[in-house]
């Protein structure tokens, strides 16, 4: 399976979003920055200290969605964030590829983001289960991540985590046991 079956742009920007470190004071900016060709052309980058805690809060939500652990949970914490949203969907061209614009035009940075990134995860969910949404099981990570895995068992955001969470159980593990401590030298 590859990944492009599970993600379109806008799930990537919901992610990106679920990802940011709140207590980072350049993260919204940088996001922002990064992110800039989702927002209409004259955009207010700069955003007002309520702005910023309202996408922190969109941010926590799409979160929250990755965390639920049955579908009624996902369905009551989608809705919640589809309620936040003002959708105005229209198809466009405006760079060569017809595509479609969920948010309106001209709307604040946030109420852009927040639209695309609800009605991306909200699309994620529903065409491929609510499962693929993850969040990364390695102690200091917990990066929300897409599962593109076949039985949709991936447990880490990155191969990254994975090995390094494999090592601490594995060092864990020696050490819970007599005269075990060294790990060998491929793990050193
Ligand atoms: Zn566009
Ligand atoms: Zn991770």
């Amino acid at each position: 399976m590859d990944y492009e079956a599970y993600t379109s742009p806008s799930t990537e920007l919901a992610i990106d979003l679920a990802n940011l470190d709140p207590s980072e004071p350049a993260a919204i900016e940088s996001f922002l920055a990064v992110h800039e060709e989702w927002l209409t052309p004259r955009t207010r980058l700069t955003l007002r200290p309520s702005e910023r805690d309202e996408l922190t809060t969109v941010a926590g939500m799409i979160r929250a969605v990755a965390a639920a652990e049955d579908e009624e949970s996902v369905i009551e914490r989608l809705n919640a964030l589809l309620a936040k949203s003002t959708p105005h969907p229209r198809v466009t061209n405006h760079d060569g590829r017809l595509h479609v614009h969920y948010s309106r035009d001209r709307s604040t940075a946030v109420e852009q983001l927040t639209t695309t990134v609800a009605v991306g995860i909200t699309l994620l969910v529903t065409a491929h289960g609510w499962k693929r949404l993850g969040i990364c099981g390695a102690s200091d990570c917990q990066d929300v991540f897409i599962d593109t895995s076949r039985n949709q068992t991936r447990r880490f955001c990155s191969g990254t985590c994975s090995s390094r969470s494999s090592v601490a159980a594995y060092r864990a593990r020696q050490r819970g046991r007599p005269g075990g401590a060294q790990p060998p030298p491929w793990l050193g």
